[in-house]
């Protein structure tokens, strides 16, 4: 470790989940605020064990789109806790829920990033699990970074065939609940692709896009929808970028999707090369 966590002030509680509780804080040396996320020694086992991964995943990855981890702290009481950079605009769901509308050209720089993320981590064989505007991270240079590795998994030769009921049910891929249907060349990355492209749809349409706007969601009704019913698509009125771009996303046999190197090159977000802003 670089630094000791008692060179640290925790200023504000920034959330709770089940990997433990994040606070803002502050170096009380250099003043500069970062994120730091504790799990504490009585937690239970589940808890402990997902920021066990969190920490070995976020130990090997450098990317723009992932949020960086500073230092890591592992007390001999066995507390832990990870020093996060500080992503100062919250998650794209609180971003979402404030009511401000995604226009195409902002969605398609958020597709990008995120897929910049997803192509990094895909590449270092790591399948995040748990993709969903609550764990993308986002701050005022409008810069989108992947976060929350709780239940991310890093590959083997083989996909083990009893580890799909992790993540958030609602942005499960088809291929998670039944593979011998939706799984024709599963691989476990394009899992993250199909949540990629609930979350673009939600995105635009301001609400879970396999429920009605207000439905409450139940495990059921969710299950039938995204195994029994057609894909989710976007309204009438936008450009056959973004719709050719969620259907790629939102293929229900994942050996259709494309892969996140693929759909960087998709001309919804290769459209940000060439216009001026
Ligand atoms: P859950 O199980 O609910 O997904 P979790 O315990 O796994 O939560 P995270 O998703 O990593 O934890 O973080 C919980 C919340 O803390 C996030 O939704 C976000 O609001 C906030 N948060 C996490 N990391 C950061 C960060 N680096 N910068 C700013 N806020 C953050
Ligand atoms: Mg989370």
């Amino acid at each position: 470790n670089t630094t000791a966590i008692t060179e640290y002030e925790t200023i504000q509680v920034l959330g709770h989940g089940n990997g433990g509780t994040v606070y803002k804080a502050i170096h009380k040396k250099t003043s500069n605020v970062y994120a730091l996320k504790v799990v504490h020694a009585d937690s239970d086992p589940m808890m402990r064990r997902q920021i066990f991964r969190e920490m070995e995943i976020l130990r090997r990855t450098d990317s723009p789109s992932v949020v960086k981890c500073h230092d890591i702290f592992e007390k001999p009481d066995g507390d832990v806790a990870i020093l996060m950079e500080y992503m100062d605009a919250g998650t794209l769901d609180s971003v979402s829920k404030t009511g401000d509308v995604f226009t195409e050209r902002t969605l398609a720089d958020i597709a990008r990033q995120i897929l910049n993320g997803l192509n990094y981590l895909h590449a270092h064989k790591i399948v995040h699990r748990d993709i969903k505007p609550a764990n993308l991270l986002v701050n005022k240079k409008m810069e989108v970074k992947i976060a929350d590795f709780g239940v991310s998994k890093i590959m083997c030769r083989t996909l083990d065939a009893c580890d799909s009921y992790v993540g958030t049910c609602a942005y499960m891929s088809p291929e998670r609940f039944d593979p011998d249907s939706y799984g024709v060349n599963y691989n476990g990355y394009s899992g993250d692709i199909w949540s990629l492209g609930l979350t673009m749809l939600e995105l635009y349409v301001g609400h879970f896009p396999l429920l009605s706007a207000g439905q409450k969601p139940d495990w059921a009704t969710l299950m039938c929808a995204i195994c029994f019913g057609e894909p989710p698509s976007l309204p009438e009125g936008v450009s056959e970028e973004f719709r050719s771009f969620i259907e790629c996303c939102l293929q229900k046999d994942s050996g259709k999707r494309w892969t996140a190197s693929q759909l960087l090159s998709h001309p919804f977000c290769r459209q940000l090369e060439n216009k001026e802003l």
